[in-house]
């Protein structure tokens, strides 16, 4: 299963991440992290495919990282 961990303490709550997923994978949620934003959250169990444009779209270093399924990641 492909997923998104968010760093909630991290995140700006931008909403880049929001924008850009093509599967609606990423939503802000109403919990406010360490810095005083309503991070972003991830929600796309069934229907992430590890694509990375929110990974390489947000600003924040570390606040994104992206596990893709290893039956379904390519093989070199
Ligand atoms: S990896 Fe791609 S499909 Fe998955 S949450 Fe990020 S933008 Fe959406
Ligand atoms: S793009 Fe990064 S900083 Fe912006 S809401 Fe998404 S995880 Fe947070």
């Amino acid at each position: 299963m492909n997923y998104v961990k968010i760093a909630a303490d991290e995140c700006k709550g931008c909403r880049v991440c929001v924008s850009v997923c093509p599967h609606h994978c990423l939503m802000i949620g109403t919990q406010i992290n360490a810095l005083g934003y309503q991070h972003a959250v991830f929600h796309g169990f069934d229907t992430c495919t590890a694509c990375g444009l929110c990974f390489f779209s947000c600003p924040e270093p570390g606040a994104i990282t992206v596990f893709a399924d290893e039956k379904e990641a390519p093989h070199e």
